[in-house]
């Protein structure tokens, strides 16, 4: 793709980055056919070509609206273009940068403003989100059919950390949301953890990830988190871990990014870079450890849902399968099992229609074989499914 990006946009640290991606678009289309959005919709500016089309008239200067907001909005960044993509366009990146111009010079509207507001003073911050999260659980009866479906029940756990001293060492993320909504899977990995003799470290004063912030355009939050995680994470590097682990594959995938996301900041690029080759979800660390058995019968129907974060956005494909075909579980193809499942982080909640479109056709796939349970790999999809699934929804790791 040819380009004539403003002389503004090629002084900035990224703008030889904006233009080698940009450029490496040949405008073929083919990841019109996995894209989700494009497939509901069926507008070329709500597919993956149609919005590279409006990243390059903005970087480009040319006019941008609030209909170009609207469509990048649309967008789940589930990256399934990029897996489609024969040119390894890194479409999630540049939709990251152009998402943050926008934010700058499209003004929202004051509703849109409060919202957002809102969840980023909320969600990405533990305590506050279990605060508001155990509030919503007591008043659940009231809230209205919808709102109420996204509320899990999650029943009172021991959150006793277990203190392990093995020789081999890793770091273990703890997520902002997960350990309200799903708190006993890191617990669980954590006894699992233990017994291949490996140490599960939990850093006290650990950050949001960043990914909620990333995704809202908020990209001053983002960075912010992203430096206090690395400030918070350095020294266990520098004492050797093994690796940073995450639980969560929206977490993971954001924290394999930071390499990436910090490559202009001199401070934090080097750092930025180790920390992100360090980190691999949970399924890459157990694919090569000798597994205790599975304490469930044989031959147990399972249909798992792989996360766009894990399968798109880590590219981490097969390995939880593997581990449960070993454990012998039988594992049902899903069809469609690239798409996304409309969870997408807040997506869900702001834009619920095409969230629910997307939610009914994964839960149509997932049950078609009639599974005893339905996996998967981030606590974000298990929510959203466990809201429309009639058999029971959990993470892949509660099988072991
Ligand atoms: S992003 Fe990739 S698949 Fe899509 S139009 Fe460009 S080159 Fe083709
Ligand atoms: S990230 Fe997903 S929704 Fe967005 S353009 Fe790519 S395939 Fe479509």
């Amino acid at each position: 793709m040819q380009t004539k990006l403003t002389p503004l946009i090629q002084k900035r640290p990224d703008g030889a980055e904006i233009d080698r991606i940009l450029r490496s678009c040949v405008h073929c289309g083919f990841c019109n056919a996995t894209c989700p959005t494009y497939n509901i919709l069926g507008d070329e500016l709500d597919g993956p070509r149609g919005r590279i089309y409006l990243l390059k008239q903005l970087f480009e200067g040319g006019r941008v609206t609030q209909a170009t907001q609207l469509h990048l909005d649309r967008c789940l960044t589930c990256r399934a273009c990029e897996t489609t993509c024969p040119s390894g366009v890194q479409y999630g990146r540049l939709l990251d940068i152009g998402r943050g111009e926008v934010e700058r010079l499209v003004p929202r509207s004051m509703r849109a403003k409060g919202v957002r507001f809102l969840m980023l003073s909320i969600l990405p911050y533990r305590w506050r989100f279990k605060v508001l999260f155990s509030m919503a659980q007591r008043l659940r009866f009231l809230a209205p059919r919808f709102l109420r479906k996204k509320i899990p029940v999650v029943s009172s756990h021991s959150d006793r950390w277990p203190t392990f001293k093995h020789k081999r060492q890793v770091l273990l993320l703890e997520g902002c949301v997960q350990p309200s909504l799903a708190p006993t899977i890191n617990l669980k990995v954590a006894t699992l953890l233990d017994k291949l003799a490996i140490t599960p470290l939990k850093i006290k004063h650990e950050g949001c990830c960043g990914a909620l912030s990333q995704h809202l355009a908020a990209h001053r939050q983002s960075t912010d988190f992203i430096k206090h995680n690395i400030d918070q994470w350095w020294p266990y590097v520098e004492a050797g871990i093994e690796a940073i682990v995450s639980t969560a594959s929206g977490c993971g995938v954001m924290v394999k990014d930071y390499g990436e996301m910090m490559q202009y900041d001199v401070n934090y690029a080097e750092k930025a870079r180790r920390i992100a080759a360090l980190t691999c979800d949970i399924s890459e660390l157990l694919l090569t450890e000798q597994l205790p058995r599975s304490r469930y019968e044989k031959g147990v129907t399972v249909a798992f849902h792989n996360p766009c974060t894990l399968q798109h956005g880590q590219k981490v494909v097969n390995a939880v399968e593997t581990i449960l075909q070993r454990q012998g579980y039988q594992l049902l193809a899903i069809e469609g099992a690239q798409d996304c499942c409309g969870s997408a982080g807040v997506y869900s909640f702001l834009q619920p229609d095409i969230s629910e479109r997307l939610l009914a056709d994964k839960i149509f796939s997932l049950e078609q074989g009639k599974p005893a349970v339905i996996v998967t790999a981030n606590v974000g999809c298990q929510t959203h499914l466990q809201s429309a699934s009639t058999v029971p929804v959990t993470h892949w790791i509660d099988l072991l």
